[in-house]
């Protein structure tokens, strides 16, 4: 695969849902892979990418801040809250705001400064033990939380288990994020984004479509 195919299929799948490309967001998911992938990327146009990890974005985000404008980098990966302050120094977005805790340390630094990413609420649509994410009973009063700490919530994310028709999750996620106003929708990864444009994702997170198999992680 390569960025040019994924976006036709984009543009296929957006077709068929009678959809705007413009509409979607792809976050290229570039954690764990090699740098010199991650700049093709970069030499090929694209500018939003998608990463797990805090300490990770850390050591190579700036480095290519310096050498690319116009990057927007989205933290898509758990997040503790020792990490916040660092991670909304170097992301534009933060996908996975899943508890209070977590809510009360992004509201406290937001003070501090003076700016916030993007944030989109968590939501374990398939209500796994292993799985972060807010349980779809508890995501109104959850979203209402962060609300009211004045946090910019532009939307609700998922990762559907595995083994599951990943659509069933995907429509869960659009109605919860309807019932509360919200239109940002992150959902679909390498192996279902079609499925999740279909039903309204506005952030598509695909990696190893586009980068090839991660060796780890
Ligand atoms: C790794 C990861 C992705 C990308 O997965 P692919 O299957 O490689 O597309 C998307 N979302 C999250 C939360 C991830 O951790």
């Amino acid at each position: 695969m390569s960025l040019a195919e994924i976006q036709t299929r984009i543009a296929k799948a957006c077709e068929e849902a009678g959809r705007a490309t413009a509409e979607i967001k792809l976050v290229a998911v570039s954690k764990v892979q090699p740098n010199a992938r991650v700049a093709a990327v970069l030499d090929q146009g694209h500018r939003t990418f998608g990463e797990n990890k805090v300490q990770e974005a850390a050591g190579k985000w700036p480095d290519f801040r310096m050498a690319y404008d116009d990057i927007e980098l989205h933290l898509i990966g758990p997040l503790q809250t020792n990490k916040v302050k660092q991670a909304m120094q170097l992301a534009e977005a933060i996908h996975t705001v899943d508890r209070p805790k977590l809510a009360n340390t992004i509201a406290r630094h937001a003070q501090d400064l003076g700016q916030c990413p993007d944030l989109f609420v968590q939501v374990n649509t398939g209500e796994e033990t292993q799985k972060s994410g807010v349980l779809p009973t508890d995501a109104d009063d959850f979203i209402a939380e962060v609300r009211a700490l004045d946090l910019p919530v532009k939307g609700l994310m998922c990762i559907p288990p595995v083994d599951e028709e990943p659509s069933l999750h995907f429509a869960l996620l659009a109605k919860i994020a309807a019932r509360n106003g919200l239109d940002g929708l992150s959902m679909g990864m390498s192996s279902d984004f079609e499925r999740a444009i279909a039903l309204g994702a506005t952030h598509i997170r695909v990696g190893s479509a586009i980068f090839g198999a991660r060796d780890n992680g």
